[in-house]
């Protein structure tokens, strides 16, 4: 790998900021000053230094966003924000990916990283990642809704769900609060459930996906990286 890569990866600033540090004589590889960026090192071999202090090379970032609302989940996108354009140039240049899809409107809890490995296997069917949602719908969530929800809904195009978990936290007839949790990700599946049983969901968030819960001290559009710990936890 070429040692201003290494050093941009790892946090050193933009290639032309890296390769002004290199100049300079900061950096050396297995003890040896290097000023030309180009200079090849191989990770987990060489020892990369910069100030005399050791690089660890880093392949991956894991993020966690509370999204907002108004932005898509995507990495690139011709008419709205997306999630990737939040997120400052020293996590932008690892090429990080949201994992799954939240719709538009719906905030909360996303993952984002450049590990496909990770991401394929929390978003693979087979792995039925439990995904667990707060929402506020509209008019009044019953026990029969519970019911319903634990014995799996059919919906509008005929998809039978898995069973979901309802618990209702808060209800009045007018507006009932809820989680949900649900261990599949069809398209708009919350939404879609709620109408099965001919209510609409208002406001949903996402506040659990497998292990990982939302930070509660990120506020919409925030971010950061993910311990160590919940890292562990997820793979
Ligand atoms: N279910 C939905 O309806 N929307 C989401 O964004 C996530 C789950």
């Amino acid at each position: 790998m070429r040692l201003d890569k290494w050093l941009s990866n790892s946090g050193f600033g933009s290639r032309k900021e890296v390769k002004q540090l290199i100049k300079g004589g900061a950096v050396t590889i297995n003890g040896i000053t290097v000023k030309d960026g180009k200079k090849q090192a191989v990770p987990q071999a060489d020892k990369v230094a910069v100030h005399g202090e050791e690089i660890v090379y880093r392949e991956f970032i894991y993020l966690m966003m509370n999204k907002p609302d108004g932005v898509i989940s995507a990495t690139e996108d011709n008419f709205h924000e997306t999630v990737v354009d939040l997120i400052a140039e020293e996590y932008k240049q690892f090429d990080p990916f949201p994992v799954g899809r939240l719709d538009i409107d719906t905030e909360g809890l996303l993952l984002l990283t450049n590990d496909g490995q990770l991401s394929h296997s929390l978003l693979s069917p087979k792995k039925h990642v439990p995904k667990t949602y707060f929402a506020e719908i509209s008019g009044a969530v019953t026990e029969e809704d519970v019911q319903s929800f634990a014995e799996g809904v059919e919906l509008d195009d005929g998809y039978v769900t898995k069973p979901g978990i309802l618990n209702i936290l808060e209800v009045s007839d007018n507006e009932s609060k809820i989680t949900i949790t649900i261990s599949e990700g069809k398209f708009h599946q919350v939404k879609r459930m709620f109408l099965a049983v001919g209510k609409k969901v208002e406001y949903l968030k996402r506040m659990k996906m497998g292990t990982l819960e939302l930070d509660p001290s990120l506020q919409p559009g925030e971010y950061r990286e993910l311990s160590e710990a919940e890292l562990e936890m997820l793979r």
